[in-house]
């Protein structure tokens, strides 16, 4: 496929390990596809476990001088590799629109908002202080400094190609650690993107590697490899789950990034117009296909039928279409499965008794596509309840008080993003306080940025990302006791 770039080098088919661009030991290829057209892109190189300890290994080498870099230096090579993908934006944008799907607006955004992590966490490497701690007795002090913690592994999802690496990525290179990346199998593209650009700013050989492939291979080297120290993951529970048990026998440090069911309320003294705006960003951005879409829609009786009508209408102002056309709000879903996963939650619960108000079908644009839905009358024991939906399906379940809010919103087994909607200061307290979440937003459908811990509770994870925070999962503290100070 002919992809129009202003800088074709971003194009990269191959894996990056220590610096080169290498194609897979067996030579096998992993195909990437337009979710809008079902049409093939390219395919890259699809790499397993030999080429992931390679990695691991050029990984560990680079460590060695990397972590001696001070700070500074640090910071200036990743302000570099910034600035480099804010001056390639529109080019990088256009890649993960045609593997992803996003809107080109959304993609340009995910852009800046990954770019933005590596602008955030070049200004901490120089942050990374320790501290002096008064000692048991007058002839001692303690003094505890931060070090890197050591070969880093990063396994990402789709639904964001970029920003969930350099997430990861960033606080890492601060640290002064070195990684190693599997970006998903739908999006490598933007991943390989991203290390193009990490080269020419002059990250050095083997300190960033990524490589696409078969993800139970190299995930179970990563996990499995006494070199790596930590692993980060991006994506879904079960599969969270499973890889934090390959780290157990290695005791590898690790930070869990995953599913979300997060619960959106609206109280009758909300500000309905603002709610309905609050509503739309967070449940239809990328399609639903984000792990703090909000996911079930709580709406207090009284203005239950308002904030509906409000909703079906700004809803149906949206137009479903290919990413690449400017005028497009929602694009496809990632691949065929997404689409028929949704549509069997949707039908599920309306077999359950939920009404079906807009949508509820795959669109007649063909392919990936999924009508926006909206679905009234939802009960906690209907699958769109239970489940992350990961589609644009919204479910509305009307509530009487604020303490069955609480209850209907913490009825899951997730914990990572939440929101509500109220104009009253002593219930924001009590409901923030209450809900057993990572993130709450309040009056705000839009929560995630750089200088914000990111992560989850219950089963939705451990760690958090971004912030002031987000560098602590990269450093161990080492203590250290210094005596005879009166001799
Ligand atoms: P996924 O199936 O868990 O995949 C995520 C990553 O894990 C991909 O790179 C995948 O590789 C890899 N993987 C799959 N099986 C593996 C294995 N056996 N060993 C090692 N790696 C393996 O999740 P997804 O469907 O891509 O992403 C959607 C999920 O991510 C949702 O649940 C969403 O909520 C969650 N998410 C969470 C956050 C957060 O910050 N909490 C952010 C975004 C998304 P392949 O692609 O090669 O299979």
């Amino acid at each position: 496929m002919n992809i129009e770039l202003t800088n074709p080098t971003l194009f990269r088919t191959e894996a990056f390990v220590n610096g080169e661009w290498i194609g897979a030991d067996n030579g096998a290829r992993l195909p990437v596809t337009n979710p809008a057209t079902g049409a093939l892109i390219t395919d890259v190189a699809k790499t397993g476990a030999a080429e992931t300890r390679r990695a691991i290994a050029a990984a560990e080498t680079a460590m060695l001088s990397w972590r001696q870099q001070p700070a500074k230096q640090r910071a200036q090579v990743m302000r570099r590799w910034f600035d480099l993908i804010m001056a390639n934006q529109e080019d990088l944008a256009r890649i993960m629109t045609l593997e992803q799907g996003k809107t080109l607006a959304e993609s340009r955004g995910e852009v800046a908002y990954g770019a933005s992590y590596i602008e955030w966490f070049a200004e901490q490497a120089k942050r990374i202080d320790g501290d002096v701690i008064p000692a048991p007795s007058g002839d001692k002090r303690i003094i505890c400094i931060k070090q890197p913690v050591g070969v880093c592994a990063a396994i990402t999802p789709w639904n964001f190609p970029n920003a969930m690496i350099t997430r990861k990525a960033a606080p890492a290179l601060a640290a002064g650690c070195t990684i190693v990346i599997k970006p998903a199998s739908e999006t490598p593209l933007s991943a390989l993107a991203l290390a193009e650009l990490a080269h020419q700013a002059g990250i050095p050989p083997g300190v960033l590697n990524v490589l696409a492939g078969s993800s139970s291979d190299i995930g179970a080297e990563l996990t499995s490899n006494p070199t790596v120290r930590k692993l980060s993951f991006t994506g879904s529970t079960p599969i969270g789950k499973m890889l934090e048990a390959q780290c157990v026998p290695t005791l590898k440090k690790t930070s869990m990034e995953l599913g979300g069911n997060a619960p959106f309320i609206v109280f009758d003294d909300a500000d309905i117009d603002s709610a309905v705006q609050g509503a739309l960003i967070s449940k239809y951005r990328n399609s639903g296909q984000t792990c703090v879409c909000s996911n079930r829609l709580l709406v207090q009786a009284g203005i239950a039928e308002e904030f509906t009508a409000k909703l079906v209408a700004a809803t149906e102002s949206l137009k479903l279409g290919n990413g690449l056309d400017e005028n497009v709000d929602l694009g496809p879903l990632v691949n065929a499965k997404a689409v028929n996963d949704v549509h069997e939650l949707v039908q599920g619960s309306i077999s359950a008794g939920a009404k079906l108000v807009l949508g509820g079908a795959p669109s007649n644009l063909g392919g990936c596509f999924y009508q926006p839905t909206i679905l009234t009358g939802v009960r906690p024991e209907m699958p769109v309840f239970r489940n992350e939906i990961f589609g644009p399906v919204a479910p509305i379940i009307s509530f009487e008080t604020e303490a069955e809010a609480i209850e209907l919103a913490n009825d899951t087994e997730f914990g990572l993003a939440s929101y509500f909607y109220t104009r009253d200061i002593g219930r924001v307290w009590r409901v923030a306080e209450a809900l057993e979440y990572g993130i709450v937003g309040i009056n705000e459908g839009i929560i995630s940025n750089e200088m914000a811990p990111f992560g989850g509770v219950k089963e939705s994870g451990s760690g958090r990302e971004g912030s002031k925070y987000g560098i602590d999962d990269y450093l161990e503290i080492k203590y250290m006791l210094m005596g005879g100070l009166n001799q």
